[in-house]
């Protein structure tokens, strides 16, 4: 392993502090552990730690905010990796209420929305129980 800044070529396992902008709001994560490179303190992030990062960005966005802005519904439904129309199906709504919503032109029903898009980014982020089975005793 080589590092792309300086070229370095040590390593140690840190936690690295990851911020995240997310609407108004910038959500700061220090769970993720990290080979470091020893000379330049740089530490290359894996897509899939990015994609986590972003998940729990929207989470936290969503928990502890006062209000949910359209930026902050936009960066979560693109942190899901759903279109418009695919976040619109999952929540039995259109995508034009999610479109309007993200331009801040409709924030009504504020609480039920952020419980069901909050909802989907805690089932993305439980480990999935594909090798789980459940059977009948007896
Ligand atoms: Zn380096």
């Amino acid at each position: 392993m080589t590092c792309h800044e300086c070229g370095g070529e040590t390593f140690e396992r840190r936690t690295v502090e990851i911020p995240v902008q997310v609407g108004p709001y910038r959500v700061v994560d220090r769970s993720v552990v990290l080979p470091v490179c020893k000379a330049c303190g740089d530490a290359v992030i894996p897509a899939e730690t990015h994609e986590q990062v972003e998940l729990r960005a929207a989470l936290v966005a969503l928990t502890d905010a006062p209000t949910m802005t359209g930026p902050t519904l936009r960066f979560a439904r693109k942190a899901l990796g759903l279109t418009q129309t695919e976040l619109a199906g999952k929540l039995a709504t259109t995508g034009e209420s999610i479109s309007r919503w993200e331009r801040e032109e409709r924030l009504t029903n504020e609480t039920m929305l952020r419980q069901a898009v909050r909802a989907l980014l805690m089932e993305r982020l439980m480990p999935p129980t594909k090798d789980v089975e459940l059977r009948k005793v007896g």
